[in-house]
């Protein structure tokens, strides 16, 4: 609503009675070409986008999914290496924002000298320090590597608890190194949500979230039971190398007729490799029994 009074057809200004202009010609349309659209960005836990309400897949779709997964590589791997669960811990407190390959180089000395709490806290902090010191963040890291070592001597007598909750009471472990040590080592089905598995989560929207927690808990309800052990490597193998971040390669992608991501490239054909493990899955066969 407005208090200005409506101005009456009758109501013409003095100077707009005399008024010698011509009307304004309609203006020109621009020659100048429309800006491009800006490019999707890939999820990200900075930066989520629209997040999906639900999946994209019915149940029987998310089955032949993990289908696929398993029929490529029955028995996914972990790329970290490690002796026993405290490296295998080390190791995955070290890898937060660092690649495996990274990590290993640095863990490959430092493990010879100190596989156990009780070892690396002998070692010391700063000896640890110079070991890790190719990595990102190295200085927090040896600190925490150290204080986390301490806890596990006094509260666990040195082993690794293979509890969640207890594992996040030591410095430097959050639930997404918990849940990698409980699934590696301890074989539970945990989900650890990292930066590949929060992409494929809202990417091809399998499981969207806003945050880590939403997406591991929507992965629990997407992934079929008899899958869950090694979803979390297919999930995190499929990212690292076929669903890339800046640009997935879906001509190499085991799932790419199943596929429901807006960023899935057309290709004229499904790619050689969907149709050759979807013809394992329907022989019950898997890259193993070749
Ligand atoms: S088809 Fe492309 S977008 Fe879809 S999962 Fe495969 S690589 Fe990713």
């Amino acid at each position: 609503m407005t208090d200005e009074k409506p101005t009456s057809p009758t109501e013409v200004s003095p100077a707009a009675s005399t008024a010698t202009k011509p009307a304004a010609k309609p203006a020109r349309k621009s020659a100048a070409k429309k800006p491009a659209k800006p490019k999707r960005k890939a999820p990200s836990v900075d930066n989520p986008g629209k997040v999906l309400k639900r999946s994209r897949y019915s149940r029987l779709e998310s089955h032949q999914i993990f289908q696929r997964f398993h029929a490529d590589n029955p028995v996914p791997e972990g790329e970290l290496d490690y002796t026993n669960a405290y490296t295998l811990l080390v190791a995955v407190l070290l890898s937060a924002q660092a690649t495996d390959v990274g990590v290993n180089r640095a863990t490959k000395k430092l493990f010879l000298l100190a596989d156990t709490p009780q070892k690396m806290v002998a070692l010391g902090e700063d000896a640890v320090r110079e070991h890790v010191r190719t990595i990102g963040l190295y200085k927090t890291k040896a600190k925490n590597v150290i204080l986390m070592s301490e806890m596990l001597i006094r509260d666990h007598g040195g082993e690794v608890p293979p509890v969640r909750e207890e594992l996040e009471k030591l410095p430097g472990v959050g639930r997404k190194t918990a849940n990698v040590v409980l699934n590696i080592f301890f074989g539970q089905p945990t989900i650890a949500v990292d930066t590949h598995l929060f992409r494929l989560g809202n990417r091809i929207g399998i499981a969207p979230g806003k945050t880590p927690l939403e997406v591991e808990k929507a992965m629990e309800r997407a992934i079929p039971t008899e899958y869950s052990l090694h979803a979390h490597h297919w999930l995190i193998l499929h990212g690292r190398y076929i669903c890339k971040a800046r640009k997935p390669e879906c001509k190499r992608c085991v799932i790419y007729d199943l596929c429901r991501s807006l960023e899935r490239e057309e290709l004229d054909a499904i790619p050689e490799i969907a149709e050759r493990v979807a013809g394992w899955v329907a022989e019950g066969k898997t890259r193993a029994d070749l």
